[in-house]
């Protein structure tokens, strides 16, 4: 068998489609025909080609890659694992780092390793912007442009293969597909895009283009995944509190207008079957009256992920963030007023041009007179093409570590604080895993904190109530209730 082959999985039965499909392969110059044995006897004996995923960066990304795969799956591909040979990858690259750029290309250069023969694809925010690099220094021909991404498996087949039949059954898993699972939740992306320009990031110039689905696609799509038992899903996009859909094209009598967050939260929340709904993340300044009222609902989880990213005014007009550090605590003051016990989480970054000893100082006060239940630090990276790069004052990495360092033990103590503040309490856990080599199991509360606590693991999958009883380290420990 050719090398190039020597991947492919076998199997004995085989729908017309499939036979279609690799008579197909077999015709194409990357797919030469020599190794397939078209003679096939009664009982068809084929193979067909594997595809190894890589997915780097955020919930939408890990979203889209999901969909890609169940539509390959659906057309007869099969996925591999990305470290082992396969015959075709998808590589689906992040840029929002210096870091994240970095592991992109190791992804890519890994996968023309581990099989110097197979088509390699790229997408995501890095091969937006660096569609020359990767072709030139990579060797990649084959990039898929974020906004194609939706019809990417329809590129990957229609690189092999021209059959109508082939292509239909493609186009039928461009509508929602379930068993999207990170964990035990289901990611459900509803919005993608940011305009807000950030001085800092550099999303907006690989995803500028703001769209959201419509309100009924994405009930179609959580109707599907309850079926399936899902008890809770994650509503995420690029910039989700900028969700806007106009849903009078698809429903005239129920949606006939501009519909915002608010309104497809509290759509959701009707779904039978699903018990809990979270968003990923918000920005201070989409978080308002009307989000908080839908956000009571009891199937809401209270979370609310809300990046600050600096607790200094000058930073934040430097970062072009359209908030001052007061307003975001009465933000936070506003949100725990009406929800109370809620779980607020945030990122921060530091080394920002410009932050000075003070400012930092101001950052970290503060993070600790919020009292965050978990931050996320990160270290300032020049993006190139973004206004910030070329700031003066950028700070040594030297001193932008140990800023980090000492961020995130201020982090460490909000989120011990806030464990705490639930001993005693009622609440309901999502069971996720077994905690290995004890009969714990372990999960996320709905105002997300880590709690463990003795059960059976055929409970995984469901939302169990507890009694919190005790804090190790930052990790709540209940009983069953
Ligand atoms: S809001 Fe700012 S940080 Fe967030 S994606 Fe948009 S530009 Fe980037």
């Amino acid at each position: 068998m050719a090398k190039r082959y020597r991947h492919m999985s076998t199997c004995v039965r085989y729908s017309k489609l499939r036979f279609v499909l690799h008579k197909r392969f077999a015709k194409t110059s990357v797919f030469p025909a020599q190794p397939f044995d078209l003679n096939f006897p009664t009982q068809y004996h084929v193979t067909m080609p594997t595809v190894a995923y890589c997915t780097l960066g955020c919930k939408v990304n890990q979203y889209e890659t999901e969909k890609i795969r169940q539509a390959l799956e659906q057309a007869g591909f099969t996925t591999v694992p990305f470290n082992t040979p396969a015959d075709i990858y998808l590589v689906n690259t992040c840029s929002v780092t210096a870091v994240a750029d970095s592991k992109s290309r190791s992804a890519i250069r890994r996968a023309l390793k581990l099989n110097p023969s197979a088509v390699v694809f790229v997408t995501g925010c890095y091969a937006e912007l660096e569609p020359d690099f990767i072709r030139n220094a990579l060797g990649i021909n084959h990039i898929i442009s974020n906004l194609d991404k939706e019809t990417a498996a329809q590129k990957i087949i229609a690189q092999f293969n021209t059959d109508s039949s082939v292509q239909s059954i493609v186009c039928a898993t461009e509508k929602p597909v379930p068993q999207l699972r990170i964990r035990t939740r289901a990611v459900v992306k509803v919005q993608d895009g940011c305009d807000q320009f950030c001085s800092y990031c550099i999303i907006p110039h690989a995803r500028s283009i703001k769209s959201s689905r419509c309100i009924a696609d994405v009930e179609q799509e959580i109707r599907s995944l309850a079926t399936f038992g899902y008890k809770e899903v994650v509503l995420t996009g690029i910039r989700l509190g900028s969700y806007e859909s106009d849903d009078s094209q698809v429903d005239g009598s129920k949606y006939h207008a501009q519909k915002k967050l608010p309104d497809l939260i509290t759509a959701v929340a009707e779904i039978d079957g699903i018990e809990r709904i979270r968003l990923s993340s918000i920005e201070p300044w989409e978080v308002d009256e009307a989000l908080l009222e839908a956000m009571k609902s009891a199937k809401v989880c209270r979370h609310l992920h809300i990046p600050l990213q600096s607790g200094d005014d000058e930073v934040l007009k430097l970062m072009n963030r359209p908030y001052t550090a007061e307003q975001y605590r009465q933000t936070v003051d506003a949100v725990r007023s009406q929800i109370p016990d809620i779980g607020i989480t945030t990122d921060v970054i530091v080394g920002f041009p410009g932050e000075s000893e003070r400012a930092f100082g101001n950052t970290c006060a503060l993070i600790e007179d919020i009292g965050f239940s978990r931050i996320h630090v990160f270290r300032y990276s020049p993006r190139e093409r973004t206004p910030a790069a070329t700031m003066p004052g950028q700070v040594h990495a030297e001193e932008k570590k140990q800023s980090a360092e000492k961020l995130i033990s201020i982090g460490i103590d909000g989120q011990r604080r806030f464990a705490k503040s639930l001993i005693g309490k009622s609440a309901s856990v999502l069971v996720e895993r077994q905690v290995s080599g004890s009969n714990h199991l372990a999960g996320f509360t709905d105002n997300y904190v880590e709690t463990r606590f003795p059960g059976d693991i055929s409970l995984r999958g469901q939302v169990v109530s507890v009694k919190i009883v005790a804090v190790d380290q930052n990790c709540a420990i209940a009983t069953m209730q």
